[in-house]
C-alpha cells in the first residue's frame, strides 16, 4: 500500500472513553455527556509532521482545540484526541487569497464561481480564508455594496472570507461612509486606475480615498494600469480589425503599468497612506515599488501565481482557448518571469495571490470577434499552492517557509487578519496537511472550481493536499469536501493598532 494511501486511513482515537463519528456525534469529557454539534470541543492532534511556518521548519505536531490552535511542538494527545497522522507531510497555516472575485457582476456578466463552488476549489487548493472584493455599484453608497456581498457568501461559503471594498465613484458621502465601512470590518479599499467608463477613478478620487485611508489607519489598493491611454489603443486596434485575444495584451503595454504604479506610490508618498499594488505582471512595475519602498514609502505589492508561468504567448492559442487568457493586467512575455521570482525573493512583492475571476467558455466567446468584449479572468483558486510548490519551491526559488510567508502570514498581516497566518496558540485551526509524494493531475476531473476548462489540463502537481481545516473542522479530505455550504464566516479585519482602538 502506498504510503499516502495508508496515513489517516482512518482517524485513530486515543483512550475511547470518546466516541467520534463526524461532527454531530455524542462525546465525552470529563464525565460529562454533551450532545449535538454546538456543545462539543473536539480536540485533534495532527501528528509527525514537519510543520512549517513562516520563520522556519521542524518535526512535530499541532493540537487543536475547538476552532482554535492550542499548541504546537511535540505533544502527548489528551485523552480523547482525534489523531491525524501527517508523517511524510508538510503541515502549513490555511493560506489566505487576499484577492478573488466570486459572483463577481463584470462586463454584464457574472464570473462562474459562487462562494459555494469556489470555497470548495479554494478548500481543495489549502486556501482556508479569502478577502474578496465587494464593489460600488449605487454612487454614494458603499454599505449596499457590502450588504450585497455579504448576501452572495453569507451561508453559502465553505472556508471564511473578508471583503476589500472596491471605491468606483468618491463623492463626499463615500468618503464619510469609509468609516462605517473601517467599523465593519472592512479595512482595505480598492480603486481601479483603469476601466474606463466603468471602474475607473480619477487621480483626484484616488488622492482623497488615500488621505480618508491615512486617517483610519487603512490600507489603500490600487488597479495599477493607466486607463486613459488603454482605451486610446483598444479603439484604434478595434478600427484597425486587429480584433482577437493577442491584442488584449498588446494595447496593455507593460510601460501604462509602470506609470500607473509609479503614479500611485507617489500621491501615496506625498499623503502618507499605506499602498499595495495588486497583481503586479512585470519588472517595470516592480520597479516603480521598490523604488518607492527606497525613497521610504510604504508601498506593497503582490504578484499572482500566472504571471510567474504563465506568457503572452497563450493569448495566442486558437478561438476561445486564447480567450481564456484575458486578464488585466495582461499575461507578459516569458523574461519577466526570471525577475519577478527576483522582486519576490527580495521581499519587494510580498505576496503571491490569484486574482480568480472564473468565466466559462460560453462567456469568453463573446469576444471572439472583439477582444475587448472578452470578460477577464482566470481560473486559479485551487492552483496557487501546487504551483508554487513545483514551480517555487521544487524549482529551488523559495524555501518552504517563504511559501508560508508569501501565501499566509505576511498576507494575514497586511490585511488585518489577526486570527489567521500562522500556527500558533491561539490562533484560529486554519491548517493544510500537503504530500509531497502524492501527484495529482490538474484538469476538469479533478478541479472544483465551476469553469468546463482547465488552464493546466494535462499537467500533473508532484505534490497534493491531503487535508484542509478551516477552524478546526475538516473541509476537504483527500478530494473530497467534507462540509456543508455555510461553514465559512465572515471575517471582521482590523488594522487599527491596539492603543489607537478605542480612539
Ligand atoms: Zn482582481
Amino acid at each position: 500500500m502506498p504510503r499516502e494511501r495508508a496515513a489517516f486511513a482512518s482517524v485513530r482515537i486515543f483512550a475511547s472513553p470518546t466516541i467520534l463519528q463526524g461532527s454531530r456525534s455524542v462525546v465525552s469529557t470529563g464525565g460529562r455527556i454533551e450532545h449535538g454539534k454546538r456543545a462539543m470541543t473536539q480536540t485533534t492532534l495532527i501528528a509527525n509532521g514537519t510543520v512549517v511556518t513562516a520563520e522556519g521548519e521542524f518535526a512535530g505536531d499541532v493540537l487543536i482545540e475547538g476552532e482554535k490552535i492550542v499548541a504546537v511542538g511535540r505533544i502527548a494527545p489528551p485523552e480523547g484526541t482525534r489523531v491525524v497522522d501527517a508523517e511524510g507531510c508538510f503541515v502549513l497555516p490555511g493560506l489566505i487569497d487576499n484577492h478573488t472575485h466570486l459572483s463577481m457582476p463584470f462586463m454584464g456578466m457574472m464570473s462562474s464561481d459562487d462562494y459555494d463552488t469556489g470555497t470548495r476549489a479554494a478548500a481543495a487548493g489549502g486556501v482556508t480564508c479569502l478577502v474578496d472584493f465587494a464593489i460600488q455599484r449605487e454612487p454614494d453608497n458603499l454599505r449596499s455594496a457590502l450588504e450585497q456581498w455579504r448576501g452572495r457568501a453569507d451561508g453559502a461559503a465553505h472556508v471564511d472570507y473578508g471583503f476589500h471594498m472596491a471605491i468606483t465613484n468618491a463623492s463626499e458621502p463615500v468618503l464619510e461612509e469609509m468609516t462605517a465601512m473601517s467599523d465593519a470590518g472592512i479595512c482595505s479599499f480598492k480603486l481601479f486606475m483603469a476601466y474606463k467608463g466603468e471602474l475607473m477613478a480619477r487621480d483626484d478620487a484616488l488622492a482623497a480615498c488615500m488621505e480618508r485611508a491615512r486617517d483610519l489607519d487603512a490600507l489603500i489598493m490600487v488597479h495599477a494600469e493607466n486607463g486613459d491611454i488603454i482605451d486610446l489603443l483598444v479603439k484604434r486596434a478595434i478600427a484597425h480589425g486587429e480584433v482577437s485575444a493577442i491584442h488584449h495584451a498588446l494595447t496593455r503595454p507593460e510601460f501604462v503599468e509602470a506609470e500607473a504604479t509609479g503614479r500611485a506610490a507617489r500621491i501615496a508618498e506625498h499623503i502618507g497612506t499605506s499602498l499595495f499594488v495588486v497583481h503586479v505582471t512585470c519588472a517595470a512595475a516592480a520597479a516603480e515599488i521598490e523604488a518607492a519602498q527606497q525613497r521610504g514609502a510604504a508601498v506593497s505589492g503582490e504578484t499572482c501565481v500566472q504571471y510567474l508561468i504563465n506568457t503572452i504567448d497563450d493569448l495566442r492559442r486558437p478561438g476561445v482557448e486564447g480567450c481564456r487568457y484575458i486578464c488585466s493586467p495582461p499575461l507578459r512575455d516569458a523574461a519577466n518571469h526570471e525577475r519577478l521570482w527576483g522582486y519576490v525573493q527580495r521581499g519587494v512583492l510580498e505576496s503571491i495571490s490569484t486574482d480568480h475571476c472564473p468565466f466559462t467558455d460560453e462567456q469568453k466567446a463573446r469576444g471572439l470577434e472583439n477582444f475587448s468584449l472578452v470578460p477577464n479572468g482566470l481560473a486559479l483558486i485551487q492552483h496557487r499552492l501546487p504551483k508554487l510548490w513545483d514551480e517555487g519551491v521544487m524549482a529551488g526559488r523559495i524555501a518552504h517557509s517563504q511559501l508560508v510567508d508569501l501565501t499566509s502570514t505576511t498576507i494575514a498581516r497586511r490585511f488585518g487578519l489577526n486570527a489567521k497566518g500562522a500556527l500558533a496558540p491561539g490562533k484560529d485551526a486554519d491548517v493544510v496537511v500537503l504530500d509531497p509524494a502524492a501527484p495529482r493531475p490538474y484538469g476538469v476531473a479533478t478541479s472544483f472550481m465551476n469553469v468546463d476548462y482547465d488552464l493546466y489540463e494535462g499537467e500533473t502537481a508532484s505534490a497534493s493536499v491531503r487535508h484542509t481545516f478551516s477552524r478546526g473542522t475538516l473541509v476537504y479530505d483527500r478530494g473530497e469536501i467534507m462540509t456543508e455550504p455555510g461553514h465559512g464566516r465572515f471575517v471582521r479585519r482590523t488594522l487599527r493598532p491596539a492603543h489607537r482602538a478605542e480612539l
